[in-house]
């Protein structure tokens, strides 16, 4: 059961994600399963361990993640620029380039060219932007069946469950659990399936075949999209993503706006950085790269929906921009310690772990009790900001988040805290009332107090007092004293 079902916010259709509870009320199912946390703690340990020795072999690894970090931050500043330039490469290629505000543009887009296309079902590829917008659920509203290809994906789509990881997304699931779900869900699952992972392996690719080979439709996002010459990228590691991108007569690939960037050069840093930094791999088993339509090669038909959702909102503040530097490669999850103990689902959005918690409340606003909570999801280690590839500085954003947290509820709530504050500030800008306060809480103190300590305070107060004493106030203060000896003010 996932956390949103566990809330009772779930509902069959709904686009996945919304209506989650806060952060710590979702943590809290997850941190209670046993299960769930040995799964995580083995695979996030494994993948540390590996990605930490891939990047040690590279002796220029600081100097590849400043190139990165700066080929992101100019590409930003010059987005539509670079954007424009895309779009004209890929319609002189022979594309098709469609531009989405938002996630109900996107899905709408999407569901018309499918149905255009003259069939009710699609192969997909993973893809972060499409789980961002919900597209499975909206197709699957209009009566468009969509099917996962990725492995995990596939077993995530089979168990009814949500992705807990961006790129593991079955990260939560042992292999005797995946077994059972496959039994369970695969009508076409071996009889005997054992869990051994090449056993799961091949029943899943048995599995897909048939529908690679007869989709219509074929749906997948993209890592990079090239300026220069309107070429799109997907790496992965299964050779399904090559297969959805090639088989099908149609290709749509709906693709976050700030996917693009300048030039083939600029590739060849982040084919560097994202294997390494994503699966510990030192390139990709599956690097696919397309250009427009090519009579006789590939699909015929080459739809590239460019989203924003939100990213034109984020790319206006100067310091939860730099989340849009984003190559979603996962190291950041795989070294959090809030991760690790909470899994993926508790941050109520497709992007978990710090990743999830400065860019889901970036592109939906800090309105939701789920996003308002997700900048508080982290201990502020900074384990996240030396791994990252692109050098995004996750604790800063995480900081300046929560101060915008802070500023929307400010409005809205008096809190006894700010109620305090804001009492204390008057006293303590007047002589007069902080004499006078002094003197109460001299009186008051000492009528509570028991052998110079007192023990136990009312509510509020008794936040201070339930773990420590609080020193009796003393019978003079230094004002009255100084007044008393100096005989002045
Ligand atoms: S924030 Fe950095 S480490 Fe985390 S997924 Fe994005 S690129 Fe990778």
């Amino acid at each position: 059961m996932t956390a949103q079902e566990a809330s009772g916010t779930y509902h069959p259709g709904m686009p996945t994600y919304l209506g989650m509870p806060a952060f710590p009320a979702a943590a809290a199912a997850a941190v209670a399963d046993s299960q769930l946390r040995a799964n995580l703690a083995h695979a996030t340990r494994t993948i540390r361990a590996k990605r930490a020795a891939a990047v040690a072999e590279l002796a220029d690894w600081e100097e590849l993640r400043a190139a990165g970090k700066t080929i992101k931050d100019h590409t930003l500043a010059n987005l539509d620029h670079y954007l424009l330039r895309l779009e004209e490469n890929v319609i002189a290629a022979g594309g098709h380039v469609h531009w989405a505000q938002d996630a109900t543009d996107a899905n709408a887009i999407v569901a018309g060219l499918v149905r255009a296309a003259g069939t009710d079902r699609v192969v997909k590829v993973k893809s972060m932007a499409t789980q961002e917008i919900g597209l499975n659920e909206a197709l699957a509203a209009e009566g468009i069946a969509v099917l996962e290809t990725d492995l995990a994906e596939l077993i995530v789509q089979l168990g009814h469950d949500l992705p807990s990881h961006i790129l593991v997304p079955a990260i939560h699931k042992n292999r005797a659990e995946i077994r059972e779900i496959f039994l369970r869900e695969m009508p076409d699952a071996p009889e005997g399936l054992t869990d051994d992972p090449r056993a799961l392996a091949a029943a899943a690719r048995a599995h897909l075949r048939q529908a690679f080979l007869s989709a219509k439709v074929g749906i997948s996002g993209a890592n990079f999209a090239i300026a220069e010459t309107g070429s799109l990228v997907v790496v992965e590691s299964e050779g399904n993503g090559r297969m959805c991108v090639t088989l099908p007569e149609t290709l749509i690939s709906v693709v976050g706006i700030e996917k693009v960037l300048p030039s083939w050069r600029d590739l060849e840093v982040f084919l560097a950085l994202l294997p390494r930094s994503s699966t510990a791999e030192r390139m990709n088993p599956y690097t696919s790269i397309w250009t427009g339509v090519m009579p006789g090669d590939g699909p015929e038909e080459f739809h590239l929906v460019l989203v924003d959702n939100g990213r034109t909102a984020a790319l206006a503040d100067r310091t939860g921009r730099q989340a849009l530097r984003c190559i979603r490669c996962s190291a950041c999850l795989n070294v959090c310690p809030v991760y690790e103990r909470t899994g993926g689902h508790a941050y109520g959005s497709p992007y978990p772990g710090p990743i999830g918690a400065i860019i889901s409340p970036q592109l939906r606003g800090v309105g939701s009790p789920a996003d308002a909570s997700l900048p508080f999801a982290s201990t502020l280690c900074g384990a996240c900001y030396q791994v990252c590839p692109v050098a995004i500085n996750i604790p800063e954003a995480l900081v300046h988040l929560r101060a915008k947290v802070v500023d929307a509820k400010r409005e809205k709530i008096i809190s006894p805290e700010r109620t305090m504050f804001h009492v204390s500030g008057r006293v303590l800008a007047s002589p007069r009332l902080l004499a006078a306060a002094q003197r109460g809480a001299s009186l008051s103190g000492r009528l509570v107090a028991r052998s110079g300590r007192i023990r136990r305070l009312p509510r509020p107060l008794s936040a201070w007092t339930d773990t420590r004493d609080a020193p009796a106030p003393p019978r003079e203060s230094f004002r009255a004293w100084w007044a008393r000896t100096r005989g002045t003010r």
